[in-house]
């Protein structure tokens, strides 16, 4: 089992290197039916979800994969890094559910890149900024 974390991921210097060490195999991915769907959304509409979700951003300086020159101008999602099941969030195994060492900031492209990532939806990734085209809140 490979374990991801967050402190591994900011070795990594480029989108590419960040983007290989998160993707997951094809058949990792949420379950998005049935009783799957509810404790997902239930936990997901959580408050203690949304102040967690909100330290990340925050952190990362809302860019992608917390890449400071790639800024998301749509809204941010928080991933979980090693992805979470319904049986973490039934046992409310908080290490996984909340740990910052778990989650990161990625823009939609590069969620479903990362997830369902195949060469037709790889994320475009920006070409190389100029200088002083940075996050703006850097
Ligand atoms: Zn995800």
């Amino acid at each position: 089992m490979i374990i991801r974390t967050y402190t591994e991921l900011m070795r990594m210097d480029t989108m590419t290197d960040r983007y290989e060490y998160l993707k997951l195999g094809a058949d990792v991915g949420d379950r998005t039916f049935g009783s799957a769907r509810y404790f997902n959304q239930r936990f997901y509409s959580s408050p203690e979800w949304h102040r967690v979700r909100n330290e990340v951003i925050v952190r990362d300086l809302s860019c992608d994969m917390a890449m400071p020159e790639y800024e998301i101008y749509e809204k941010p999602i928080v991933h979980h890094l090693n992805p979470i099941t319904i049986d973490d969030i039934l046992d409310d195994n908080r290490e996984k559910l909340f740990d910052l060492e778990n989650l990161i900031t990625v823009s939609y492209n590069t969620h479903q890149a990362i997830h369902f990532g195949n060469s037709g939806m790889l994320p475009r990734l920006p070409i190389e900024r100029k200088p002083g085209d940075t996050c703006p809140w850097k």
